[in-house]
């Protein structure tokens, strides 16, 4: 009974291999080996699998070496496995088809309207994706998610909206619904520069704040963390959510979303007004991190959408009013700095998601294929 221990220990390598390829790019066939831990023969036997299922192809890559020759490289089929990734914002909804290895296939962005409801943006969805066919597909929406459903996204003016729902009936395939920090924080580790940051906070400017947190590459199960609700000035200011006092509301985020590029660039030219402005904003972000910090202990915080500019406006009067909300043992070797991808962060992420996905099912599905042809 020596074959079935080895046949899936070849479909484990081969899930292996794809995955390696589809995270770090073309290789050669001996930076495989050593990547792996696995001999030569291996892996060509390996690469001829996926080269025959047509998931992998080899080419004439870079040269190496002093001659210069040009060695071969071993490279995902990027239509051989495909993820539709849409990203739905206030007013615009935004669309990344992407292959296996990432290439982005295809890009699209349509406007939406102000306030459009769930079922309005599923169609718009579906006259974007028009006839694709994708092997998985996933919304990014900014708020809070819970499985399909929308929870509460300030942003949207979304509470308890069921959209995966509403994109199911829209384009007859069942999607995926996740938030766009979360995305945003997965793009940034995989696709990013924070790959290798064990416990990974990214903060999300947009009409609200949400942030996403990502644990040795994985999001936290229900990790959107609404960084925008934290109260950071009892009595304060009137928040949209009905408490007082949130942070989004001390800060003015829905004003700033639309106006952070004329306010930051104002406070650097010396106008007192947005100068001010700027550093309380800054303020009023440390305090909160302060409470988000102390509660999930981050390797590192990355500023994303307009937190980015802000960030980099205030970085003094975020750190120190961080610094006096959290204690040092926290923040001792904890790394604030902006966001790598930018704008491309939440579809990056929620691609990479569709794809940690369907290579689940690629491995189920060789192993249901393996013990179909052992009986
Ligand atoms: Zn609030």
């Amino acid at each position: 009974m020596a074959r079935p221990a080895t046949e899936e220990l070849r479909r484990r390598n081969r899930s292996a291999l794809l995955d390696r390829l589809h995270r770090r790019g073309p290789q050669t066939r001996a930076e495989l080996t050593e990547a792996l831990g696995l001999n030569r023969s291996t892996i060509g036997a390996l690469a001829s699998d996926l080269s025959e299922s047509g998931h992998i192809q080899e080419t004439t890559g870079r040269p190496t070496g002093a001659a210069g020759r040009p060695s071969t490289l071993v490279e995902c089929v990027p239509e051989a496995a495909t993820v539709a990734a849409v990203e739905v914002r206030w007013k615009r909804l935004r669309l990344a088809v992407v292959g296996l290895g990432g290439t982005v296939l295809r890009r699209d962005e349509v406007p939406i309207a102000p306030g459009a409801d769930g079922a309005a943006v599923a169609k718009a969805a579906a006259a974007l994706l028009a006839d694709a066919e994708v092997s998985d597909a996933i919304a990014a929406v900014p708020g809070l998610v819970d499985g399909g459903t929308v929870a509460q996204s300030s942003e949207l003016g979304w509470a308890d909206r069921d959209f995966g729902a509403d994109l199911e009936s829209a384009t007859g395939r069942v999607w995926r619904v996740v938030d766009v920090a979360t995305a945003a924080a997965v793009g940034e580790w995989s696709r990013g520069d924070a790959h290798g940051v064990a416990n990974l906070l990214y903060l999300h400017g947009g009409h609200g704040l949400t942030a996403g947190w990502v644990v040795d590459g994985r999001p936290r199960r229900g990790s959107s963390i609404m960084l925008g609700h934290i109260v950071v000035n009892p009595g304060g200011q009137r928040c949209r959510c009905g408490l007082s006092g949130c942070v989004e509301a001390e800060m003015g985020t829905f004003d700033f979303s639309e106006t952070i590029d004329e306010t930051t660039i104002a406070a650097r030219l010396g106008d007192t007004a947005a100068r001010e402005m700027v550093r309380r904003s800054g303020e009023f972000l440390g305090l909160a991190l302060g409470a988000v910090v102390t509660a999930t202990n981050p390797d590192e915080i990355l500023f994303g959408g307009w937190l980015r500019e802000l960030y980099l406006s205030s970085a003094a009067a975020v750190r120190s009013s961080l610094a006096e909300a959290t204690l040092p043992q926290l923040r001792a070797r904890l790394r604030l700095r902006t966001a790598a991808l930018g704008a491309q962060g939440p579809l990056t992420g929620a691609a990479e998601i569709g794809f940690e996905a369907l290579m689940e099912r690629m491995r189920l599905m060789w192993l249901a294929r393996q013990d179909s042809n052992l009986e």
